[in-house]
């Protein structure tokens, strides 16, 4: 199965992440850990095209982000996550698809059924069987990350209206297809949003 976390900044996905694997790791799952953009060389490289905090005559337009965006992950579904799921892995990817949709979409304001279109064919279709959105409040999610000192230039740059369309964009995301999204309060305890994680994925796994 494939598992995606998705959520704006310092939403505590990584730290989820980690605890899944580790809970299905200690179970006998097979489990490949995943992130978008940089889990390959190729994709390691646009990362840095895309996240380098340059000044913003720097960064790639929002067109040229979104290829980008999308090349990163038509690699890394080529030759991670597809060769994973063929062998009966559990893929575990921290961010995919609707980051795309949220943040060159929603946030750039490019039309967001074009990225939709672009993601499809860049992921030749391939869909998550689960979402988990950490959905945190915008400016308690860029207080965190701030604290951590993880690139607060480009983040800065990024308007607060801007980190709002983007939490907005996750959470119509998931209210338009409920069955393939579990929604939890990031702002819960660590302990509590593992234990409904792995409920679900437990779910999954026994269907
Ligand atoms: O999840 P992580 O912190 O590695 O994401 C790095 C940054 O990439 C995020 O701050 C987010 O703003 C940006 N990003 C983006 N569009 C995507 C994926 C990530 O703008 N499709």
């Amino acid at each position: 199965i494939f598992v995606v976390f998705e959520g704006g900044e310092g939403a505590g996905k990584s730290t989820q992440v980690l605890r899944l694997s580790e809970a299905l790791t200690g179970a006998g799952h097979d489990v490949v850990v995943t992130r978008e953009p940089g889990a390959t060389d190729v994709g390691a490289r646009i990362r840095t095209l895309v996240l380098s905090n340059g000044t913003d005559a720097d960064a790639p337009s929002p067109r040229a982000e979104a290829l980008l965006y999308a090349a990163d992950r038509a690699h890394h579904v080529a030759t991670v996550v597809r060769p994973a799921l063929a062998r009966g892995a559990v893929v575990i990817s921290d961010r995919y698809v609707d980051s795309s949709l949220a943040y060159q979409g929603a946030g750039r304001t490019l039309p967001v059924q074009e990225i939709s279109w672009l993601s499809s064919w860049a992921t030749g279709g391939l869909k998550p069987d689960l979402v988990v959105l950490l959905d945190v409040d915008s400016t308690v999610g860029l207080g965190r990350v701030d604290t951590r000192g993880a690139g607060p230039d480009r983040l800065e740059s990024e308007s607060k209206a801007f980190h709002e369309r983007v939490r907005y964009a996750f959470l119509d995301l998931a209210s338009a297809d409920p069955k393939r999204y579990l929604v939890l309060d990031a702002a819960r305890p660590v302990e509590e949003i593992a234990d409904v994680v792995a409920a679900r994925i437990n779910g999954l796994l026994t269907e």
